[in-house]
Protein backbone atom coordinates (compact mmCIF):
# COMPACT_ATOMS: atom_id res chain seq x y z
CA UNK A 1 0.00 0.00 0.00
CA UNK A 2 1.31 3.86 -0.58
CA UNK A 3 1.86 5.26 2.32
CA UNK A 4 -0.46 8.70 3.41
CA UNK A 5 1.58 11.29 2.68
CA UNK A 6 -0.25 13.08 5.93
CA UNK A 7 1.02 10.43 8.52
CA UNK A 8 4.94 11.52 6.87
CA UNK A 9 6.75 13.66 9.68
CA UNK A 10 10.13 13.94 7.93
CA UNK A 11 11.08 16.75 6.04
CA UNK A 12 12.24 16.75 2.47
CA UNK A 13 15.05 19.00 1.80
CA UNK A 14 15.00 20.23 -1.57
CA UNK A 15 17.21 18.86 -3.81
CA UNK A 16 20.83 21.31 -3.87
CA UNK A 17 24.13 20.62 -5.43
CA UNK A 18 26.85 20.53 -3.17
CA UNK A 19 28.84 23.61 -2.67
CA UNK A 20 32.62 23.20 -0.66
CA UNK A 21 33.11 25.81 1.50
CA UNK A 22 37.02 24.53 2.44
CA UNK A 23 36.31 21.61 4.50
CA UNK A 24 32.67 21.97 5.00
CA UNK A 25 29.86 21.02 2.30
CA UNK A 26 26.74 23.68 2.19
CA UNK A 27 23.75 21.80 0.48
CA UNK A 28 23.88 18.20 -1.79
CA UNK A 29 21.70 16.62 1.26
CA UNK A 30 24.61 17.45 4.07
CA UNK A 31 23.40 18.55 7.13
CA UNK A 32 22.39 22.15 7.53
CA UNK A 33 25.49 24.04 8.33
CA UNK A 34 25.80 26.56 11.13
CA UNK A 35 27.82 29.72 10.82
CA UNK A 36 28.27 33.67 12.19
CA UNK A 37 30.16 36.33 11.96
CA UNK A 38 32.64 37.85 14.22
CA UNK A 39 32.37 41.65 14.92
CA UNK A 40 36.08 42.08 15.88
CA UNK A 41 37.55 45.16 13.78
CA UNK A 42 39.85 42.39 10.70
CA UNK A 43 42.72 44.64 11.77
CA UNK A 44 43.10 43.38 15.12
CA UNK A 45 44.66 40.18 14.25
CA UNK A 46 44.96 38.70 17.92
CA UNK A 47 40.74 39.95 18.43
CA UNK A 48 40.05 38.18 15.56
CA UNK A 49 41.63 35.18 15.91
CA UNK A 50 40.87 35.05 19.51
CA UNK A 51 37.20 35.85 18.43
CA UNK A 52 37.23 33.34 15.47
CA UNK A 53 38.26 29.84 17.86
CA UNK A 54 35.71 30.74 20.43
CA UNK A 55 33.13 30.77 17.46
CA UNK A 56 34.46 26.94 16.63
CA UNK A 57 34.72 25.82 19.74
CA UNK A 58 31.06 26.18 20.61
CA UNK A 59 30.27 24.90 17.22
CA UNK A 60 29.82 27.37 14.25
CA UNK A 61 30.88 25.78 11.40
CA UNK A 62 32.03 28.29 8.96
CA UNK A 63 32.84 31.88 10.14
CA UNK A 64 32.50 35.45 7.97
CA UNK A 65 35.02 38.05 8.81
CA UNK A 66 34.14 41.76 7.22
CA UNK A 67 36.53 43.08 4.56
CA UNK A 68 35.99 46.51 4.49
CA UNK A 69 39.72 47.55 2.89
CA UNK A 70 42.73 46.41 1.26
CA UNK A 71 44.44 46.27 4.49
CA UNK A 72 41.68 44.42 5.61
CA UNK A 73 42.12 41.78 3.26
CA UNK A 74 45.77 41.63 3.76
CA UNK A 75 44.91 41.71 7.55
CA UNK A 76 42.94 37.74 6.40
CA UNK A 77 46.05 36.36 5.41
CA UNK A 78 47.88 37.17 8.96
CA UNK A 79 44.90 35.91 11.03
CA UNK A 80 44.82 33.06 8.99
CA UNK A 81 48.78 32.05 10.01
CA UNK A 82 47.58 33.05 13.83
CA UNK A 83 44.87 30.50 13.97
CA UNK A 84 47.02 27.31 15.05
CA UNK A 85 47.14 24.43 13.13
CA UNK A 86 43.89 23.12 14.11
CA UNK A 87 41.91 25.92 13.64
CA UNK A 88 43.23 26.25 10.24
CA UNK A 89 40.77 23.96 8.65
CA UNK A 90 37.94 26.75 9.84
CA UNK A 91 36.27 27.71 6.51
CA UNK A 92 36.40 31.27 6.75
CA UNK A 93 34.42 33.80 4.65
CA UNK A 94 34.94 37.37 3.68
CA UNK A 95 32.83 40.12 3.88
CA UNK A 96 33.29 42.29 0.74
CA UNK A 97 30.84 45.10 1.40
CA UNK A 98 31.33 47.17 -1.77
CA UNK A 99 32.35 46.62 -5.56
CA UNK A 100 35.69 47.20 -4.92
CA UNK A 101 37.04 44.35 -6.82
CA UNK A 102 41.09 44.86 -5.93
CA UNK A 103 40.16 43.75 -2.14
CA UNK A 104 38.28 40.60 -3.18
CA UNK A 105 40.40 39.61 -5.60
CA UNK A 106 43.31 40.01 -2.66
CA UNK A 107 40.84 38.49 0.03
CA UNK A 108 40.10 35.85 -2.30
CA UNK A 109 43.48 34.38 -1.69
CA UNK A 110 43.34 33.78 1.99
CA UNK A 111 39.51 32.53 2.43
CA UNK A 112 37.11 29.95 1.39
CA UNK A 113 34.30 32.00 -0.02
CA UNK A 114 33.96 35.27 -0.97
CA UNK A 115 30.64 36.76 0.38
CA UNK A 116 29.21 40.03 -2.52
CA UNK A 117 25.91 42.18 -2.07
CA UNK A 118 24.40 42.75 -5.71
CA UNK A 119 22.76 46.01 -4.49
CA UNK A 120 26.39 47.77 -3.95
CA UNK A 121 27.17 47.03 -7.45
CA UNK A 122 26.18 50.65 -8.52
CA UNK A 123 27.75 52.44 -11.33
CA UNK A 124 25.25 55.49 -11.66
CA UNK A 125 24.96 58.24 -9.43
CA UNK A 126 21.41 58.73 -7.74
CA UNK A 127 19.71 61.42 -9.24
CA UNK A 128 16.05 62.75 -7.01
CA UNK A 129 14.72 63.30 -10.57
CA UNK A 130 15.39 60.13 -11.69
CA UNK A 131 12.01 57.36 -11.46
CA UNK A 132 13.05 55.15 -14.23
CA UNK A 133 15.67 53.21 -16.03
CA UNK A 134 14.94 52.47 -19.84
CA UNK A 135 15.77 49.06 -20.88
CA UNK A 136 19.22 49.82 -22.41
CA UNK A 137 20.48 51.71 -19.58
CA UNK A 138 19.10 48.59 -17.43
CA UNK A 139 21.47 46.66 -19.62
CA UNK A 140 24.38 48.61 -20.02
CA UNK A 141 24.38 48.81 -16.28
CA UNK A 142 23.96 45.07 -16.14
CA UNK A 143 27.20 44.80 -19.00
CA UNK A 144 28.99 46.74 -16.44
CA UNK A 145 28.34 44.93 -13.32
CA UNK A 146 29.74 41.47 -15.89
CA UNK A 147 32.79 43.45 -16.34
CA UNK A 148 33.38 43.88 -12.82
CA UNK A 149 32.77 40.72 -11.39
CA UNK A 150 34.03 38.44 -14.29
CA UNK A 151 37.34 38.66 -12.41
CA UNK A 152 36.39 37.51 -9.20
CA UNK A 153 34.19 35.07 -10.38
CA UNK A 154 37.38 33.49 -12.48
CA UNK A 155 39.59 33.55 -9.62
CA UNK A 156 37.12 32.04 -7.22
CA UNK A 157 36.37 29.35 -10.12
CA UNK A 158 40.10 28.82 -10.67
CA UNK A 159 40.92 28.11 -6.82
CA UNK A 160 37.68 26.00 -6.05
CA UNK A 161 36.74 28.18 -3.55
CA UNK A 162 33.08 29.07 -3.21
CA UNK A 163 30.68 32.93 -3.47
CA UNK A 164 27.45 34.00 -1.45
CA UNK A 165 25.67 35.73 -3.55
CA UNK A 166 24.16 37.89 -0.66
CA UNK A 167 20.93 40.21 -1.72
CA UNK A 168 19.44 42.37 1.23
CA UNK A 169 16.24 43.78 1.02
CA UNK A 170 17.35 46.93 2.04
CA UNK A 171 20.43 47.25 -0.14
CA UNK A 172 18.79 46.83 -3.36
CA UNK A 173 20.23 48.79 -5.82
CA UNK A 174 18.28 51.83 -7.33
CA UNK A 175 17.76 50.05 -10.81
CA UNK A 176 16.06 47.00 -9.76
CA UNK A 177 14.14 48.85 -6.86
CA UNK A 178 12.55 51.56 -9.98
CA UNK A 179 12.35 48.26 -12.11
CA UNK A 180 11.01 45.60 -9.70
CA UNK A 181 9.93 47.49 -6.76
CA UNK A 182 11.09 46.84 -2.85
CA UNK A 183 9.48 43.82 -3.48
CA UNK A 184 10.73 40.41 -3.28
CA UNK A 185 10.80 39.93 -6.80
CA UNK A 186 13.63 42.99 -7.18
CA UNK A 187 16.08 40.86 -4.72
CA UNK A 188 15.16 37.34 -6.80
CA UNK A 189 15.87 39.36 -9.54
CA UNK A 190 19.33 40.86 -8.45
CA UNK A 191 20.42 37.36 -6.79
CA UNK A 192 19.71 36.11 -10.74
CA UNK A 193 21.35 38.83 -12.98
CA UNK A 194 24.92 37.81 -10.89
CA UNK A 195 23.78 33.81 -10.99
CA UNK A 196 23.55 33.97 -15.02
CA UNK A 197 27.01 36.48 -15.22
CA UNK A 198 28.61 33.63 -12.81
CA UNK A 199 27.00 30.59 -14.85
CA UNK A 200 28.38 32.39 -18.09
CA UNK A 201 32.01 31.80 -17.02
CA UNK A 202 30.84 27.94 -15.89
CA UNK A 203 31.11 28.65 -12.59
CA UNK A 204 28.75 27.09 -10.14
CA UNK A 205 29.95 27.18 -6.22
CA UNK A 206 27.54 29.48 -5.47
CA UNK A 207 25.18 29.65 -2.69
CA UNK A 208 22.35 32.42 -2.48
CA UNK A 209 20.53 34.49 0.32
CA UNK A 210 18.22 36.74 0.18
CA UNK A 211 17.51 38.37 4.01
CA UNK A 212 14.65 40.99 5.18
CA UNK A 213 14.73 42.51 8.64
CA UNK A 214 10.51 41.14 7.97
CA UNK A 215 9.91 38.03 8.37
CA UNK A 216 7.23 37.98 6.08
CA UNK A 217 9.26 39.87 3.35
CA UNK A 218 12.35 37.78 3.94
CA UNK A 219 9.54 34.48 3.44
CA UNK A 220 8.37 35.49 0.44
CA UNK A 221 11.66 36.29 -1.68
CA UNK A 222 13.14 32.68 -0.47
CA UNK A 223 10.14 31.15 -1.60
CA UNK A 224 10.23 32.86 -5.23
CA UNK A 225 13.52 32.20 -5.51
CA UNK A 226 13.01 28.79 -5.22
CA UNK A 227 10.15 29.04 -7.94
CA UNK A 228 12.30 30.69 -10.08
CA UNK A 229 15.49 28.14 -9.65
CA UNK A 230 12.98 25.43 -9.98
CA UNK A 231 11.81 26.94 -13.48
CA UNK A 232 15.54 27.69 -14.77
CA UNK A 233 16.75 23.97 -13.70
CA UNK A 234 19.09 25.83 -10.99
CA UNK A 235 19.85 23.53 -7.46
CA UNK A 236 21.74 26.64 -5.99
CA UNK A 237 21.99 26.31 -1.89
CA UNK A 238 20.11 28.61 0.19
CA UNK A 239 21.78 30.73 2.98
CA UNK A 240 18.98 31.69 5.52
CA UNK A 241 18.97 34.28 8.24
CA UNK A 242 16.76 37.10 8.84
CA UNK A 243 19.01 40.61 9.40
CA UNK A 244 18.70 42.87 11.88
CA UNK A 245 16.65 40.40 14.29
CA UNK A 246 17.59 42.40 17.51
CA UNK A 247 18.69 40.72 20.44
CA UNK A 248 16.80 38.86 23.69
CA UNK A 249 13.91 36.58 23.06
CA UNK A 250 12.34 38.72 20.20
CA UNK A 251 15.26 38.82 18.29
CA UNK A 252 15.59 35.13 18.77
CA UNK A 253 11.80 34.59 18.10
CA UNK A 254 12.03 36.69 14.97
CA UNK A 255 15.06 34.75 13.39
CA UNK A 256 13.12 31.71 13.94
CA UNK A 257 9.99 32.64 12.62
CA UNK A 258 11.63 33.05 9.27
CA UNK A 259 14.09 30.42 9.37
CA UNK A 260 12.47 27.43 11.03
CA UNK A 261 9.15 28.03 8.38
CA UNK A 262 11.20 27.72 5.36
CA UNK A 263 13.67 25.01 6.74
CA UNK A 264 10.09 22.96 7.44
CA UNK A 265 9.38 23.65 3.89
CA UNK A 266 13.03 21.85 3.13
CA UNK A 267 14.00 25.17 2.21
CA UNK A 268 17.66 26.14 3.35
CA UNK A 269 21.31 24.71 3.64
CA UNK A 270 22.86 26.93 5.97
CA UNK A 271 21.74 29.14 8.42
CA UNK A 272 22.70 32.35 10.62
CA UNK A 273 20.82 33.76 13.59
CA UNK A 274 21.67 37.44 13.46
CA UNK A 275 21.53 38.80 17.11
CA UNK A 276 22.60 42.27 18.59
CA UNK A 277 24.38 40.00 21.01
CA UNK A 278 27.67 38.42 21.78
CA UNK A 279 28.07 36.41 18.39
CA UNK A 280 28.65 33.02 20.13
CA UNK A 281 24.55 33.52 21.43
CA UNK A 282 23.79 33.07 18.36
CA UNK A 283 25.23 29.33 17.64
CA UNK A 284 23.11 27.64 20.36
CA UNK A 285 19.98 29.39 18.58
CA UNK A 286 21.00 28.16 15.69
CA UNK A 287 21.35 24.33 17.02
CA UNK A 288 18.03 24.84 18.46
CA UNK A 289 16.43 25.60 15.74
CA UNK A 290 17.30 22.68 14.03
CA UNK A 291 17.35 19.88 16.75
CA UNK A 292 13.58 21.21 17.09
CA UNK A 293 12.78 20.40 13.38
CA UNK A 294 14.83 16.95 13.85
CA UNK A 295 17.03 18.08 11.04
CA UNK A 296 20.48 17.87 13.47
CA UNK A 297 20.77 15.87 17.16
CA UNK A 298 23.51 17.50 18.65
CA UNK A 299 21.94 17.86 22.42
CA UNK A 300 19.41 16.21 24.71
CA UNK A 301 15.97 16.45 23.84
CA UNK A 302 13.75 16.96 27.25
CA UNK A 303 10.61 16.84 26.95
CA UNK A 304 8.84 18.03 30.10
CA UNK A 305 4.94 19.01 30.93
CA UNK A 306 3.93 22.61 31.67
CA UNK A 307 2.71 21.55 35.24
CA UNK A 308 -0.72 22.37 36.35
CA UNK A 309 -2.34 21.60 39.55
CA UNK A 310 -1.68 17.72 39.46
CA UNK A 311 1.59 18.24 39.86
CA UNK A 312 3.51 16.68 42.19
CA UNK A 313 6.53 18.27 42.47
CA UNK A 314 8.44 20.87 41.70
CA UNK A 315 9.07 20.35 38.12
CA UNK A 316 11.04 23.50 37.02
CA UNK A 317 13.14 22.96 39.93
CA UNK A 318 13.43 18.96 39.23
CA UNK A 319 13.60 19.74 35.07
CA UNK A 320 16.82 21.92 36.08
CA UNK A 321 18.33 19.18 38.23
CA UNK A 322 17.82 16.57 35.48
CA UNK A 323 19.17 18.83 33.27
CA UNK A 324 22.21 19.87 34.83
CA UNK A 325 23.08 15.89 35.42
CA UNK A 326 22.52 14.83 31.73
CA UNK A 327 23.03 17.36 29.52
CA UNK A 328 26.13 16.00 28.05
CA UNK A 329 24.71 12.90 26.75
CA UNK A 330 24.01 13.83 23.26
CA UNK A 331 21.08 11.55 21.52
CA UNK A 332 19.15 10.76 24.37
CA UNK A 333 15.40 11.97 24.92
CA UNK A 334 14.68 12.03 28.41
CA UNK A 335 10.84 12.91 29.80
CA UNK A 336 10.10 14.83 32.94
CA UNK A 337 6.41 15.10 34.03
CA UNK A 338 4.42 15.81 36.67
CA UNK A 339 2.25 12.81 36.58
CA UNK A 340 1.38 9.87 34.37
CA UNK A 341 -2.43 11.25 33.91
CA UNK A 342 -2.67 10.23 30.28
CA UNK A 343 -0.59 7.40 30.01
CA UNK A 344 3.26 7.08 29.37
CA UNK A 345 2.66 8.00 25.51
CA UNK A 346 2.81 11.82 26.61
CA UNK A 347 6.52 11.15 27.19
CA UNK A 348 6.91 11.07 23.10
CA UNK A 349 8.17 7.97 23.72
CA UNK A 350 11.35 9.00 25.02
CA UNK A 351 14.06 7.27 26.06
CA UNK A 352 13.85 7.63 29.84
CA UNK A 353 10.86 8.88 32.41
CA UNK A 354 11.00 10.88 35.70
CA UNK A 355 7.35 11.01 36.24
CA UNK A 356 5.58 12.05 39.48
CA UNK A 357 3.55 9.15 40.81
CA UNK A 358 2.69 9.96 44.58
CA UNK A 359 3.83 13.16 47.12
CA UNK A 360 7.50 12.32 48.25
CA UNK A 361 7.74 10.16 45.19
CA UNK A 362 8.84 9.60 41.74
CA UNK A 363 8.83 6.71 38.96
CA UNK A 364 11.86 6.18 36.50
CA UNK A 365 11.00 5.30 32.95
CA UNK A 366 12.86 3.33 30.82
CA UNK A 367 10.68 4.01 27.50
CA UNK A 368 7.22 3.51 28.33
CA UNK A 369 8.07 0.70 31.06
CA UNK A 370 8.32 1.48 33.93
CA UNK A 371 11.04 0.52 35.98
CA UNK A 372 11.44 1.21 39.76
CA UNK A 373 10.01 4.13 42.12
CA UNK A 374 12.09 6.00 44.25
CA UNK A 375 11.72 8.89 47.31
CA UNK A 376 11.94 12.18 45.06
CA UNK A 377 15.24 13.04 47.10
CA UNK A 378 16.79 9.81 45.06
CA UNK A 379 15.16 10.30 41.48
CA UNK A 380 18.10 12.36 39.94
CA UNK A 381 20.68 10.13 41.15
CA UNK A 382 18.24 6.82 40.74
CA UNK A 383 18.08 8.38 36.65
CA UNK A 384 21.80 8.38 36.40
CA UNK A 385 22.11 4.78 37.41
CA UNK A 386 19.35 3.64 35.17
CA UNK A 387 21.04 5.31 31.86
CA UNK A 388 24.45 3.42 33.56
CA UNK A 389 22.42 0.23 33.80
CA UNK A 390 22.09 0.57 30.30
CA UNK A 391 25.72 1.35 29.15
CA UNK A 392 24.20 4.70 27.77
CA UNK A 393 26.43 6.71 30.38
CA UNK A 394 29.25 8.83 29.69
CA UNK A 395 31.35 10.99 31.97
CA UNK A 396 30.55 14.72 31.31
FE1 LIG B 1 -0.41 18.44 34.92
FE2 LIG B 1 0.26 15.87 34.83
FE3 LIG B 1 -0.18 17.23 32.56
FE4 LIG B 1 1.99 17.74 33.97
S1 LIG B 1 1.49 15.79 32.97
S2 LIG B 1 0.62 19.24 33.11
S3 LIG B 1 1.25 17.43 36.05
S4 LIG B 1 -1.67 16.76 34.16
Amino acid sequence: AEANPAFDTTIHRRHTRPVKVGSVTIGGGHPVVVQSMINEDTLDIDGSAAAIRRLHEIGCEIVRVTVPSMAHAKAIAEIKQKLSASYQAVPLVADVHHNGMKIALEVAKHVDKVRINPGLYVFEKPSPTRSEYTQSEFEEIGEKIRQTLEPLVITLRDQGKAMRIGVNHGSLAERMLFTYGDTPEGMVESALEFIRICESLDYRNLVISLKASRVPVMLAAYRLMVQRMNESGMDYPLHLGVTEAGDGEYGRIKSTAGIATLLAEGIGDTIRVSLTEAPEKEIPVCYSILQALGLRKTMVEYVACPSCGRTLFNLEEVLHKVRAATQHLTGLDIAVMGCIVNGPGEMADADYGYVGKQPGYISLYRGREEIKRVPEDQGVAELINLIKADDRWVDP
